[in-house]
């Protein structure tokens, strides 16, 4: 259903929504909020602390006064309860003084700044205490917003989408929501929106997340079934071949690299079938095994595949590989590279190759698993970084006759037991050491106050001809979210630093954009690259030794290790700081955690430790993450009873025929249909 046919939704929404990545009304009612702002009991002044937002109450005695800065007008109020007196400011607001009435008793709330040492509320909501009181312990979603795009605008949209698509049925069989004690699918959405209490906010996102994992495990169950059992696979042999590749490395292999090697060659050569996971911190080293088997592959006379979750990484993964068979004078390994960017000449091209089996390494994005693309002879798909794709990809190559070998790479850390519900009879290799010569990541946790001591510090970097990158949450700024973006921040630190070469990256740059500046990155031409997460997964530039991460509050810890795994990758010492925007002990407690561990299964740990059930922080900001709600650490117990039920259902209902599999039946159908959709803030 189209966005427009909503009551108040224009042409002119429709086109903003489309700039988040909502095109519909289904994908309006996923689009789930960052988080939820809630209105507390208000505080003493001498409590509040800048960089947070606090309620105040009080009884308004100064007047409210009104002054010119520039093009600015500015209203401000002096107000005090019995610890302390605070200022209120608003900009271009002056109706404020025919709100605010001396003599009159008020709550304020807004956000706590510092300026020039004493602290300033900054556009303060008003209430009457006793509207304020109505308003206690409700929670507010709030959504990440584009230009022009309100949260009130998304919040009135998601409400007429509820009401125009009416009830959607439940998919399970009643019997078993029951049993599981679970949230209906309908209402979970609902809730997730706008929770009545936050008890209703833990069940919904509780059914959200078994819903996710129970998909996933279905799906791939069902595929598996599909595809028959691993006796047959395509029989590679082992060829001296990769072995003078492996001696010709600019590096010798690890040993944990040199062991995984080995089992991916006696998998490929076994004649059965290999589905193999390989899991490996960031920076252990991942491409160069895959580039081995798909050396070895072709050296058989067939086609490997390698799909990673973006266009940048794809490239790069191309470049690397097509650099590495030129140097090394591979002529058996013909590489190519098919991503949405091509031209249509270009696209034309590479799918002749690849159909011809003139090529026969082929590096991509999803691009690879649309039905255009006809392999002449697939014996190895491996995909990077991206669980999703195991689905899809696996579909579509399910029919052949003779189903490739699968090695599906990975830094997300999965302890064995759950990997097993995830992927059954996959086989596991864990890379457990970074290559040799590499020194620690040197860690800090900062304050903004720090700021200028980190700019210099990178400025001192750069000049010694290294490179750094600069994490914002944000891409623009946008109403109610006091977060760092990368617009703003692109153009501060050109003004601040005039002679260096600035670039900034984010997800809704075009693909052709951000390949540009990926390359630039890569080839140093740009020494700063202000972004957003998309930079993530797998990009690998090892001259920059430099990464601060803004707003570092607003990450999960898996995420920040993630993103710090894109510095460190060589034998530069290399450094990360930790920005907090917000202070409090819980975030210095979380962040502390990165700061002593380079373990990205222990951070995983420690998070859901501190964390708690009862924390809502889950919901991903980043759409890189395999699951949207469901997070395998810490919602493990969701996932064994989405494990099993997903067992119990292949055992009594295989194929989904009987009566009571039929939505679910539906339910899949559309599942392993849906595209992977990205949504990054
Ligand atoms: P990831 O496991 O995160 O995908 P990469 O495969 O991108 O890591 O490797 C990170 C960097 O380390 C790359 O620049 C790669 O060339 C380099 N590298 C890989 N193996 C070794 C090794 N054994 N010794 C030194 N450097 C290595
Ligand atoms: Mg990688």
């Amino acid at each position: 259903m189209r966005l427009s046919e909503l009551k108040g939704i224009g042409p002119k929404t429709e086109e903003l929504f489309s700039k988040i990545g909502v095109n519909s009304v289904e994908e309006l009612k996923e689009y789930y909020p960052v988080h939820y702002d809630s209105y507390t009991e208000p505080e003493n002044i001498e409590d509040c602390r800048a960089g947070s937002k606090c309620a105040i109450s009080v009884t308004v005695t100064d007047p409210v006064s009104m002054y010119k800065a520039g093009k600015l007008t500015i209203i401000s109020l002096d107000v005090r309860d019995s610890t302390g007196k605070i200022r209120l400011v608003w900009y271009n607001s002056p109706f404020i003084r025919s709100v605010v009435k001396r003599g009159s008793s008020y709550v304020f709330r807004g956000n706590i700044v510092s300026k020039k040492g004493s602290l300033v509320m900054e556009h303060p909501e008003i209430f009457k205490p006793e509207q304020y009181q109505s308003k206690l312990s409700t929670l507010n979603p709030v959504y990440g917003l584009t230009k022009g795009l309100t949260n009130n605008t998304v919040v009135k949209a998601i409400h007429s989408a509820f009401e125009a698509t009416g009830d959607v049925p439940e998919y399970l069989p009643e019997q078993i929501a029951k049993a599981l004690d679970l949230m209906g699918e309908e209402t979970a959405v609902s809730y997730i929106h706008f929770p009545p209490d936050q008890d209703s906010l833990v069940r919904a996102r509780s059914r959200l997340a078994f819903d996710e994992f129970f998909l996933f495990i279905l799906a791939l169950r069902m595929l598996r079934q599909e595809e028959g059992d691993k006796a047959s696979g395509f029989r590679i042999p082992e060829t001296w071949l990769t072995e003078d590749v492996i001696e010709r490395l600019p590096f010798r292999l690890t040993k944990g690299q040199m062991n995984v090697w080995r089992e991916i060659e006696q998998d490929l050569s076994s004649g059965r079938r290999m589905s193999r996971l390989v899991q490996g911190d960031v920076g252990s080293g991942k491409t160069i095994l895959a580039f081995l088997a798909m050396i070895m592959t072709a050296s058989s006379g067939y086609q490997s595949v390698l799909m990673a979750p973006t266009e940048v990484l794809a490239r790069q993964h191309y470049e690397k590989l097509a650099n590495m068979c030129r140097e090394q004078g591979l002529d058996t390994v013909r590489p190519v590279l098919l991503t949405g960017t091509l031209t249509a000449a270009e696209r034309r091209a590479t799918l002749e190759e690849i159909e011809s089996g003139l090529a026969n390494a082929i590096v991509g994005t999803h691009a690879l698993i649309q039905s255009s693309v006809k392999y002449r002879n697939p014996a190895l798909i491996i995909t990077d970084e991206q669980h999703r794709f195991g689905v899809y990809q696996r579909q579509a190559l399910a029919e052949r006759d003779c189903p490739p070998h699968m090695l599906v790479m990975s830094a997300t850390p999965i302890p064995r037991t759950l990997g097993v519900i995830f992927y059954g009879d996959l086989d596991i290799s864990i890379l457990d050491e970074l290559p040799a010569r590499r020194l620690p990541i040197k860690n800090c946790v900062v304050d903004p106050s720090w700021r200028p001591n980190a700019m210099k510090f990178i400025k001192r970097e750069v000049d010694a001809g290294h490179q750094a990158y600069i994490v914002c949450p944000m891409i623009e700024p946008a109403e109610g979210l006091q977060a760092e973006n990368v617009t703003e921040y692109t153009a501060k630190l050109k003004k601040l630093f005039p002679n260096i070469a600035i670039g900034s990256l984010h997800g809704r740059m075009k693909a052709s954009e951000k390949n540009t500046v990926m390359q630039d990155f890569a080839d140093g031409k740009i020494s700063i690259l202000v972004s957003t997460t998309v930079i993530e997964v797998g990009v690998d530039v090892p001259n920059a030794t430099v990464m601060m991460i803004e707003n570092a509050e607003r990450f999960g810890l898996a995420t920040l290790h993630q993103l710090r795994g894109r510095v460190g990758r060589s034998d530069l010492q290399s450094y990360c700081i930790f920005m907090a925007g917000v202070q409090s002990e819980d975030i210095s407690r979380r962040l502390d955690i990165l700061n002593h561990s380079n373990n990205g299964f222990e951070i995983a740990e420690k998070d859901f430790e501190l964390r708690g059930p009862g924390d809502l922080l889950g919901i991903r900001q980043s759409g890189d993450a395999a699951f949207r709600i469901a997070d395998i650490s810490r919602d493990r117990d969701i996932l064994k009873a989405a494990g099993e039920l997903a067992a119990a259902v292949m055992h009594d209902d295989p194929a989904l025929i009987l009566e009571e599999n039929d939505l679910l039946r539906v339910k899949m159908r559309e599942y392993m249909h849906s595209d992977v959709r990205t949504i990054v803030l």
